[in-house]
């Protein structure tokens, strides 16, 4: 097995000191006093990366009471010092994005090319709440008597946990952590641990950027114990989670105790909808977005493709093509298009879904079928009926699978035939389609010509089993960000 010298060298790394294997809590970059340590792996060599500290409880607890120590002085801050501090920590990950990026390749898998754009994507947040800092209002009401003042104050929730996935390991993070300081909060955050590098190097760059001691605090460890201190405790005041829905779900009833405030981004099975008024060309390249970005392991990956009775054998043909020329690999390597999944049973998974969609009629007409590993060949499935396991669960790899429809009622019935409803995709050229399908989807975000749709700006989030909150946008602010009205009298 290759050491972390081999890895160090593969990934091309410039600042090493950037890749911690400590967490950090008050300001501190700490181990776990039992010396205990998990280890981190590059998924596509299996080359050790690192090793990061198994804290106990008594340690994730300390890591809470440094949250709450800090958030006084830190909500008290001018919002608009917050919003500074926020900038050069945005200044600090644009000038460490290919660092960022090499390390996102090293210890998710992904295609380099890909995660600079997750950096720029996660950046993004960073940048847009900088700005949004400044811009937390409250309201003046009417008065509902004479002599009265009444007044909505805006407050910071308080102390938050944050909890996210190995596939998104830097904008899942900054999704959360950068609204959550321009709230005036504080939060302890629990990085996946396949993935904890990235959320140590982001908390280092914060650091340097002036974000003061116990604001940010990065903790690793049994993931089920640390859930429990964090929905146990009272201290903290919300828990925003991405991440599968059973855990969310888990989470969500675990925090109902303490009736913490509750964001839960979870997750999906995406329908895309290519009906026959739309372009060619344009379905073809949305399908390839929202299907095998990040290989397909997206929380809004197109994982149902319906395609309409008149477009179907024109959409397959130039799909098959498309899906025939993708490289999976390295990610280290320029021409890769998909990397490795994160683990071997995220290819039995994957592996299992084929062989259900080809047991029920399904033919194969481009890639093949994967190989046990972690490297999963991409793979075109078409006449599959509607009645199969990837309808019932996400893939979270290279797996497509086209299922016929005739009429538009028929393909939005399908479409919304999952307790999911996070992300929809439309291809028409049609405004009337357009309009009669978006409104009939029932999902959090829509995608309509275009297999691209994640934007700070933008309220991200779904409905149904897909979780609660949104998270991106003035919205996403909101969530950290409680109401205190005030009714003054005697005036
Ligand atoms: P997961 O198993 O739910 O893990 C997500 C996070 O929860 C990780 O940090 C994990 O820690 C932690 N965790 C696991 N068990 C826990 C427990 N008992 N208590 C507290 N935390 C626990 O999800 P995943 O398979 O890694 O991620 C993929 C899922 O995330 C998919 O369902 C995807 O759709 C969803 N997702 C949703 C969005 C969205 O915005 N809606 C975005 C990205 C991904 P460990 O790593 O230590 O196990």
């Amino acid at each position: 097995m290759g050491t972390i010298g081999d890895a160090r060298q593969r990934s091309g790394i410039s600042r090493w000191n950037l890749v911690r294997d400590q967490c950090l809590v008050a300001g501190k970059w700490c181990s776990s006093a039992t010396g205990e340590t998990a280890l981190v792996h590059d998924p596509f060599t299996g080359f050790l990366i690192g090793s990061v500290p198994m804290l106990s409880r008594g340690e994730v607890d300390q890591a809470v009471h440094a949250a709450a120590l800090a958030l006084p002085a830190w909500s008290n801050e001018p919002a608009r010092h917050r919003g500074r501090i926020l900038r050069r920590w945005a200044d600090l990950i644009e000038a460490n994005r290919e660092d960022l990026a090499r390390l996102i390749t090293l210890e998710n898998g992904k295609p380099l090319a890909e995660a600079r754009g997750e950096v720029d994507y996660g950046l993004g947040f960073v940048e847009f709440y900088a700005e949004e800092a400044g811009r937390i209002l409250g309201e003046v009401l009417p008065p509902n008597q004479p002599g009265r003042r009444l007044c909505v104050e805006r407050e910071p929730v308080g102390v938050c946990a944050a909890i996210t996935p190995w596939n998104f390991p830097v904008a899942m993070l900054t999704r959360k952590l950068a609204p959550a300081l321009a709230a005036g909060c504080t939060v302890i955050a629990k990085p996946a641990m396949e993935t904890p590098l990235s959320a140590f190097a982001l908390a280092m760059l914060a650091e340097e950027a002036g974000v003061p001691p116990g604001v940010i605090n990065v903790v690793t460890g049994d993931p089920r114990m640390i859930g429990e201190v964090f929905t146990g405790s009272m201290t903290v005041r919300k828990l925003s989670f991405t991440g599968s829905t059973p855990i969310g779900a888990m989470l969500a009833a675990a925090s109902a105790a303490t009736m913490k405030r509750l964001s839960l981004e979870l997750g999906g099975n995406a329908p895309l909808l290519i009906f026959d008024d739309a372009d060619l060309d344009t379905a073809l390249d949305t399908a390839m977005a929202a299907k095998f970005r990040n290989g397909g392991q997206s929380c809004i990956a197109a994982n149902r493709i319906y395609v309409q009775d008149g477009i179907h054998d024109r959409f397959v043909a130039g799909f098959s093509a498309r899906v025939a020329g993708l490289k999976f690999g390295d990610g280290f390597v320029p021409e890769t298009d998909i990397g490795p999944l994160i683990r071997e049973a995220a290819v039995e998974k994957v592996v299992s879904h084929f062989d259900d969609a080809v047991a029920k009629g399904a033919r194969l007409v481009a890639g093949s079928r994967p190989q046990p590993g972690r490297l999963a060949s991409p793979a075109l499935l078409v006449d599959a009926p509607h009645d199969i396991l990837l309808s019932a669960e996400e893939t979270f790899g290279p797996l497509a699978v086209v299922m016929r429809f005739r009429t538009i009622d028929k393909g939005l019935a399908l479409a919304n035939d999952t307790p999911f409803g996070l992300a929809a995709y439309v291809c028409s050229e049609s405004r009337a389609t357009i309009a009669l399908a978006t409104r009939a989807l029932e999902t959090g975000m829509v995608g309509v010509n275009t297999g691209l749709i994640s934007t700070a700006a933008a309220p991200f989030g779904g409905v149904k089993l897909s979780g609660l909150g949104r998270e991106g946008s003035r919205h996403g602010l909101d969530e950290y960000l409680n109401f205190k009205y005030l009714c003054e009298a005697g005036f």
